[in-house]
């Protein structure tokens, strides 16, 4: 995600890039020889309308097309080595789980690493943001009966856009080719808040101009006209960080904690540790939100173990500012002392609040222990030096970080 930060720097030259970028073809006149396999009694007509389907969205990947369609009673994959889909054609929305295993290979294919990946992950960052994800749940658009069939006989939930950008990508394709009409329906619903419905466009959009080359699949395309790049600078970067804000707020952290899988929020601190505005939300955060304020720094922590560690933050006060804090508090204080370690702050601000910790000699010691040496001030030394006799893990931390500082200096 460090291409991420790097590219919204540029993003008047990258918009002006993407306006050269060759549209992608789609073929959907050609059938590719598409092998099905499956018990004998799966209906002519239903192999048919999967071909089809396939062909269709194969179109859109000619340099990698899926070959071979598995059908297994409840399981749905793409396996991009071997070019296979597994779904399950258990229900009457059969067709939809071929098109979400069409869309991540879609998605590995066209999207992954690439810049229209990247206005992607944005994308999927807003839809975090005021539970916008629940326009693009697939399973709020099948019948309910299907979905009777998927949970009682599978036990299992269809659907996940929330867990990382390929599986909202995977879902909103769905929705966009199976289910166009429904969809704008909803984006119009009175219920519905202006800023889920200007998401909303935007994901018609990316669909029409990038994915289906203009091809759109509702009665009536509301949008005609208007492209996907007029809105990137004003609508998406301006919708994403304001998504941030709302997932920060008292009332979506602990439930998205608890909700979602932490991918979606390590990617989400990964590409805006510098930004002021995600700070705000943080503070605004730690202030209003003593249980889960150890999240923060564990977030900070796994988002730093693999991009920041390379382009770390150490000179972003406001960040040290909250770690202190961190520091300070009870049930934090672990957190952001694992956050010291993973994203390397060498900053002597730090020094005092660990050495309090190491004065409790409670048993996150050798945390503190650690981020001291970590922090490379040789102050340190007197307060490590009364422990290294000691006979347990606390003296075996502490030689450690006395060599490491003496190493450093
Ligand atoms: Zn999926």
């Amino acid at each position: 995600m460090l291409n991420n930060l790097r590219l919204r720097i540029n993003r008047i030259g990258f918009v002006a890039a993407l306006a050269l970028m060759p549209a992608i073809n789609v073929n959907c006149t050609k059938k590719q020889n598409i092998a099905i396999v499956s018990s004998p009694d799966l209906a002519i007509q239903k192999q048919e309308s999967i071909r089809n389907l396939v062909a269709e969205l194969n179109g859109i990947i000619p340099q990698r097309p899926v070959t071979k369609v598995k059908i297994h009673p409840c399981y749905g994959h793409y396996n991009p080595e071997t070019q296979e889909i597994t779904v399950p054609v258990k229900t009457d929305d059969y067709l939809d789980p071929v098109a979400h295993e069409m869309g991540h290979a879609i998605y590995e294919t066209r999207l992954k690493n690439t810049l229209f990946g990247d206005f992607w992950g944005q994308i999927y960052q807003v839809s975090l943001g005021w539970k916008n994800y629940q326009l693009l749940k697939d399973d709020s658009y099948i019948s309910p009966a299907s979905l009777t069939i998927i949970h009682e006989q599978c036990n299992m939930q269809w659907g996940h856009g929330t867990n990382e950008p390929s599986e909202l990508f995977a879902s909103a394709l769905t929705i966009y080719r199976r289910h166009s009409d429904q969809y704008l329906a909803r984006l119009y619903l009175p219920g519905l808040p202006e800023k889920s419905r200007r998401f909303g466009k935007l994901v018609f959009l990316f669909m029409r101009d990038y994915v289906f080359d203009g091809r759109y699949f509702s009665g009536v395309d509301p949008f005609a006209g208007e492209r996907f790049f007029d809105h990137v600078g004003r609508d998406l970067n301006g919708l994403e960080i304001d998504a941030l804000s709302s997932i920060c707020q008292d009332d979506q952290l602990p439930l998205l904690k608890y909700g979602l899988d932490s991918y979606a929020l390590i990617h989400i601190f990964r590409s805006h540790i510098r930004d002021e505005r995600f700070f705000t939300a943080l503070e605004r955060h730690f202030q209003y939100c003593p249980n889960s304020r150890d999240y923060i720094f564990q977030l900070a922590a796994e988002a730093g173990l693999e991009d920041l560690r390379m382009d770390p933050i150490p000179g972003n006060e406001r960040f040290l500012l909250l770690v202190i804090k961190g520091l300070a508090d009870q049930n934090a204080r672990y957190r952001a002392m694992e956050a010291i370690v993973a994203l390397k702050l060498r900053d002597s601000k730090l020094l005092e609040p660990l050495v309090k910790i190491l004065a409790e000699e409670k048993n996150d010691a050798t945390t503190a222990i650690e981020a001291l040496a970590v922090i490379g001030d040789k102050r340190a030394f007197p307060y490590l030096e009364k422990l290294i006799n000691r006979p347990d893990e606390i003296g075996q931390a502490a030689k450690k970080a006395i060599l490491s500082l003496k190493a450093n200096q």
